[in-house]
């Protein structure tokens, strides 16, 4: 439903998202307007797509183009010391707006985000035999 998706709206008419960051011919970059970090960034394809299969594979070059470039300017323009990089995609994702979208989350070191915490929470350890039966599962 590309006509009625805020991010359609925004590649059309950029005063929807004056917070724009940088662009190129198939990819558009802002600032989130609900961020977790100061500087997060959500990288989109112009052309509309649901989630990563329908992102044509042009698209997806722009879209790591423009992620790394906007990275590089949020790093000078912040005294960043690194990036999260995260996207939802599909119904299990728990993806919120249906316009795929990387987002771009400046990181400094010892700040409160605590990635690793959450990361260490979630984790489990399977025995590698588990591992090679599901990654031939997986291979087919
Ligand atoms: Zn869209």
């Amino acid at each position: 439903m590309a006509g009625q998706c805020i991010f359609c709206k925004i590649v059309e008419d950029r005063s929807m998202a004056p917070q724009w960051l940088a662009e190129s011919d198939r990819a558009l970059a802002f600032l989130d307007i609900h961020p977790i970090r100061v500087g997060h960034t959500l990288v989109i394809p112009k052309a509309h797509s649901i989630e990563l299969f329908d992102v044509a594979p042009e698209d997806w070059v722009a879209v790591g183009e423009l992620t790394t470039r906007v990275a590089r300017l949020l790093r000078e323009a912040l005294g960043t010391r690194g990036e999260n990089l995260f996207a939802a995609s599909g119904p299990g994702s728990e993806q919120s707006v249906f316009h795929l979208h990387v987002h771009i989350i400046p990181r400094t070191t010892g700040d409160d985000l605590r990635w690793n915490d959450w990361w260490a929470t979630k984790v489990f350890t399977p025995p590698q035999s588990d591992l090679v039966a599901l990654a031939k599962r997986i291979r087919g």
